[in-house]
């Protein structure tokens, strides 16, 4: 890759507009690999690259991929209605770059949420097409029945589409949880599929998207960075 500007990535990875960014150089606040930066125009390698900003160190990442574990009463949402967003919860800087939710958690849902701002990403990740399975761990209110499993995995209309929604897989975990997946993402769709087979979801937690399991040592409210062997993972 090209060398860039101090300034240009400063400003690219969420740190302000560029005169804020050439002004935080100036304000001996920024480090490059460790190394004081003096020179807001410098041309610096974005290779490996890791800034230092008023103490903090940050990886530089061209694109954002980023698994977050999203914990109970967060809304995915920038204009939030009754809770704290999400992105709350996150570095100011990934906000300022625009960091997107890849399709969206009920407020009362937790577990894997991926965030990012490479556009094709998102729409690869949320388009029912690519047939990418989401697993949820799926607690209910009443014990789950084999006929209940039998008519998600033949599929299920719901009230506003005649198209029938199916689990591709489900596993019963024990007698009120039950792994299920399904590759699109309407509307309240885990919900809504349990509704209408008869039961009720208790608790909802998105444990898988893809192959990508949610990191065992993620603990609620954190996020980490995905890399290339992750991302594999993921289409
Ligand atoms: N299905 C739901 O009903 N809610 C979610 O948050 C995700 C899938």
């Amino acid at each position: 890759a090209k060398p860039i500007s101090l300034e240009k990535i400063l400003f690219s990875q969420g740190f302000g507009t560029r005169r804020y960014c050439a002004d935080l150089v100036y304000a001996d606040l920024v480090k490059v690999n460790g190394v004081l930066a003096e020179d807001p125009g410098e041309r610096i390698s974005t290779e490996g690259l890791t800034l230092t900003v008023d103490g903090k160190d940050w990886e530089y990442h061209e694109k954002a991929y980023i698994a977050f574990n999203k914990p109970l009463n967060y809304e995915c949402s920038h204009k939030t209605t009754h809770h704290a967003s999400v992105y709350s919860l996150l570095p100011a800087p990934f906000v300022e770059r625009g960091l997107q939710c890849v399709g969206r958690l009920d407020y009362d849902t937790t577990g894997l949420l991926l965030i990012s701002d490479d556009g094709q990403f998102i729409h690869k990740m949320t388009t029912p097409k690519k047939n990418i399975g989401k697993v949820y761990e799926i607690t209910t209110a009443s014990a789950i029945t084999q006929s209940q499993i039998d008519h998600l995995l033949n599929g299920v209309v719901l009230d506003d589409d005649p198209r029938p929604c199916y689990a591709t897989a489900c596993h019963q975990i024990s007698e009120s949880v039950l792994a299920m997946t399904i590759v699109e993402g309407r509307y309240h769709q885990v919900k809504r599929m349990m509704a209408a087979v008869g039961n009720h979801v208790a608790q909802l937690h998105r444990a898988q998207i893809g192959a990508y399991h949610m990191p065992k040592d993620l603990p609620e409210g954190q996020w980490r960075w995905l890399y290339p062997d992750d991302l594999r993972l993921l289409s």
